[in-house]
């Protein structure tokens, strides 16, 4: 059930998405990372939509754009709507794009009402998301947050170019980096809608879900220690082969997650010295690990460094887990999920499926600074950072429905409270 005017929207929304993939680094597929010339491109793009929805747009010291409109009176504090216009290489159109343009959409569809709102409405198009070019996520909205690093200034891209000489190159000063963050009471809450990036909702026969909880990965690196020797003339009680061994903590990993209900993924590993007729003496490899509850995600971790410590000692072989990155997992605000919620019932779905969302987002960066929900949008077959990333024109459609529905419910309660 949408309302009449939504599948027109919608249609809107994705030929929107289908121009910005065209702003693209690559003539194969689409690629837009931070501060690029592809990022200021579909940063002009949007100001101009942002300011035919309304909206009073700037650029801040970070190079995320921003567009506002006044509530019931100038200077309220804001209800932010947003998410990311960077992308993965050879990216789909919809990851975060579909979250800008969206929240555009809803700005644009409350018009004139939003001058009634009693607090200020804002969009934001994130710069950094997804950490392509710099190897870092979240430098936009981190910024936002008040969290910059200092250190993140002398990174440097595969050509060597700094963020600091990126960042001067597309016209900011990062001695005002400080400039981009905002204050907790300038803020009332950040909302994004997402595509779901897997396929749950699909499964369930939902258009929409309502995200209850960010997870944060912790990732370390795994070196398993055994004997390069010959491989014809080692018989095998005298072997200590590191791959067969980590092959048997791969097996560990997946199984302890799947018992435990949580996620972990080797997604590299490499055996040295890598000879077709050498026994490996030495594997690494990468573990990412996931859950809905950091805690739980932390037992997980043990029960797999346990696990891999027996197996590897079964096989005289010695192996170490080093924490490589670690992130807090972000828990959706209650009040704002109360009116996602009431956002998604008033198309249809009196109840809506609730979820953890087992990727990363802006909100959870975000969510230092102000409270944050979420809302997902079903996507074909859960495909993500990948060219056949797929929506369709009625998800779009009752997702804008339940999105300014849901910016309606925060009005109201925010009225009532
Ligand atoms: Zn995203």
């Amino acid at each position: 059930m949408t309302s009449d005017t939504a599948l027109v929207d919608a249609r809107r929304v994705l030929d929107r998405c289908d121009a910005l993939a065209a702003v693209s680094a690559s003539p194969t597929g689409v690629e837009r990372v931070h501060l690029s010339a592809e990022h200021a491109r579909v940063n002009e793009v949007a100001a101009a939509w942002m300011d035919e929805a309304g909206l009073t747009t700037r650029t801040d010291q970070a190079g995320n754009l921003w567009g506002r409109r006044e509530g019931r009176e100038p200077g309220l504090p804001a209800l932010v709507l947003g998410s990311h216009l960077d992308t993965v290489p050879d990216a789909g159109r919809y990851d975060g794009i579909l979250g800008v343009l969206s929240a555009i959409e809803v700005a644009r569809r409350l018009g004139e009402r939003a001058v009634d709102l009693p607090f200020a409405l804002e969009v934001v198009a994130f710069s950094d998301e997804e950490g392509t070019r710099f190897a870092t996520a979240l430098m936009g909205s981190s910024a936002v947050a008040g969290a910059w690093r200092e250190e993140w200034w002398d990174r440097t891209d595969a050509s060597g170019t700094t963020v600091r000489a990126a960042a001067e190159a597309f016209g900011l000063d990062p001695a005002r980096i400080g400039e981009a963050a905002r204050r907790p009471e300038e803020l009332l809450g950040y909302l994004e809608l997402h595509i779901e990036q897997g396929p749950q909702l699909e499964a369930a026969d939902r258009a929409l879900g309502v995200v209850t909880s960010i997870a944060g990965a912790r990732r370390f690196t795994g070196r398993v220690v055994g004997e390069a020797r010959h491989a014809g003339g080692t018989p095998y009680p005298r072997r200590r082969d590191a791959l067969v061994g980590a092959s048997e903590v791969v097996l560990a990993v997946e199984r302890l997650a799947k018992e435990r209900d949580g996620i972990a993924t080797v997604g590299r590993l490499q055996a040295f010295p890598g000879g077709v007729n050498v026994v490996p003496g030495l594997v690494e490899f990468s573990l990412d690990v996931r859950d809905e509850h950091d805690a739980d995600r932390d037992t997980l971790v043990g029960a797999i460094r346990s696990a891999a410590e027996e197996v590897c000692a079964a096989r005289g072989l010695t192996v170490e887990l080093t924490e490589v990155h670690s992130a807090r997992g972000v828990y959706c605000d209650e009040a704002l999920q109360r009116s996602v919620t009431a956002g998604i019932a008033a198309t249809g779905d009196a109840e809506p499926l609730r979820l953890w969302s087992r990727a990363g987002h802006d909100a959870m960066a975000v969510a230092a600074v102000t409270p944050v929900a979420m809302l997902f949008v079903r996507c074909e077959d859960g495909v993500s950072h990948a060219p056949d990333e797929r929506v369709t024109l009625a998800d779009v459609a009752v997702g804008l429905d339940a999105f300014e529905a849901a910016v309606l419910d925060v009005a109201r309660t925010h009225r009532d409270g």
